[in-house]
């Protein structure tokens, strides 16, 4: 008989998207001629920068003719882009990371899940709330959670984000071992200082505990003192791998492509308590279970380091950030308490009530489509997040139809 990994029983259904998707879709049935402005969604609008376009038809002309062909390529990705990545991304921020532990892989989402696989289920998880929900539903699926009650699943370890923590959870008050770290923030926008990070670098060495940073955002930091990656911070080689993504940094959302940093000196323990490297075990799951990037996406990506590359980026985050500036700009206005939009593409507003009603206040009376922050825990109760996805003639619109509302 075949038997099922129940602890897929235990997952909450996605409720958020697909009731955001039915409450929209009532709206504009009944409002057929009022036009919808989304400024939920956590995904990029506009096209990818020409860098890219023009390495990508170039690198696929080359798989076109017999002479410059590539098949299979190696699993980490090629030395090329892999090259790119430690020099720019890391060693001109004065970041120790060789080319070798970086590891080229299809998306950050995947990559967060897919990692937990080189630990035992008896570990404590420390997982901040409000969240990316990809980290909570991955343990789940994994068995590293009790069953679901209160809003909560048991087992885990909620580090709270909230106004009184200016969004940065303080240190767990028992030891836990695997620790989820997202900066710039999605859902709150928040960012962190080198000197909170290093304090987590610091817990994370003492407990012999692992930092799992999710730097998916970092492009978007504009405040020059804040750390763009955590191996920016002293001894986090030993204690920490970092997730990163071209998603929202050069539009890639659907083109794939992200990697993830695993330094040589990364640790963790067997049962004889004897350190184990952590790159070789992840070296030798990517080669088994993943094929490798196609081979134009990471000319494509490539391209985002060449001069125009880089220009065509910072343009593309820089008109994303004029959006975040006049949300920001519109709800200071208005009254309205929030964070983010800063160093990042989202804004998390103090609701002053109910998530879901300020939700359909918005859509039923500004046809305004925002993102209600109970979807991403506890904690984003009250709250509803921004997205500054969109174009500006929009953003603009939306901003008007709020203050005519509020009126
Ligand atoms: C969008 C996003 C990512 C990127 O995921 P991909 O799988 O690379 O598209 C990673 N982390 C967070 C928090 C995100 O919001």
């Amino acid at each position: 008989m075949i038997t099922i990994n129940e602890n897929y029983l235990k997952l909450q259904a996605s409720y958020l998207f697909s009731n955001i998707a039915k409450r929209v879709t009532a709206f504009q049935e009944a409002n057929p001629e009022k036009e919808i402005i989304r400024l939920g969604i956590g995904d990029v609008t506009r096209a990818l920068p020409a860098a890219c376009i023009t390495a990508f038809h170039k690198a696929i002309d080359e798989m076109g003719a017999d002479t410059s062909f590539r098949g299979y390529g190696p699993e980490q990705g090629y030395d090329f882009l892999r090259e790119a990545i430690a020099r720019n991304d890391f060693q001109a921020r004065g970041a120790e990371i060789n080319a070798d532990e970086i590891f080229i892989s299809d998306g950050a989402k995947c990559d967060t899940g897919n990692i937990q696989e080189l630990f035992t289920q008896d570990i404590k998880v420390a997982i901040p709330d409000p969240v990316y929900p990809v980290y909570l539903d991955t343990n789940v699926m994994a068995g590293r959670t009790g069953n679901f009650s209160d809003g909560r699943y048991q087992g885990l370890v909620y580090l709270d984000s909230t106004k009184a923590n200016n969004y940065v959870p303080a240190l767990p008050t028992e030891d836990v071992d695997l620790i989820y770290l997202c900066f710039p923030n999605n859902p709150t926008g928040s960012t962190i200082t080198k000197e909170e990070l290093s304090q987590w670098v610091q817990y994370a060495k003492e407990k012999k505990a692992l930092i799992l940073f999710d730097a998916a955002y970092e492009a978007f930091i504009r405040d020059e003192s804040l750390p763009h990656s955590i191996f920016e911070i002293d001894g986090a080689r030993e204690v920490a791998i970092e997730f990163r993504s071209y998603s929202k940094s050069a539009g890639f959302t659907g083109t794939r492509c992200a990697y993830t940093v695993v330094p040589k000196e990364c640790m963790a323990f067997d049962s004889k308590g004897n350190a184990q490297p952590l790159h070789p075990l992840w070296n030798r799951r990517h080669c088994t279970k993943f094929n490798g990037v196609s081979y134009p996406v990471q000319r494509a990506a490539e391209a985002i380091y060449s001069a125009d590359g880089q220009a065509q980026t910072k343009e593309l985050i820089a008109s994303y950030m004029r959006n975040a500036d006049l949300i920001r700009q519109e709800m200071a206005g208005l009254g309205y308490d929030f964070v983010g939009g800063k160093n990042a593409p989202y804004i998390w507003i103090d609701a002053k009530g109910d998530s879901w009603e300020f939700f359909d206040m918005l859509l039923n009376k500004a046809g305004v489509v925002c993102t209600p922050g109970a979807g991403f825990g506890k904690c984003g109760e009250g709250y509803i997040r921004l997205s500054a996805f969109n174009s500006y003639a929009n953003v603009e619109k939306a901003m008007a139809r709020l203050r005519e509302m509020l009126k």
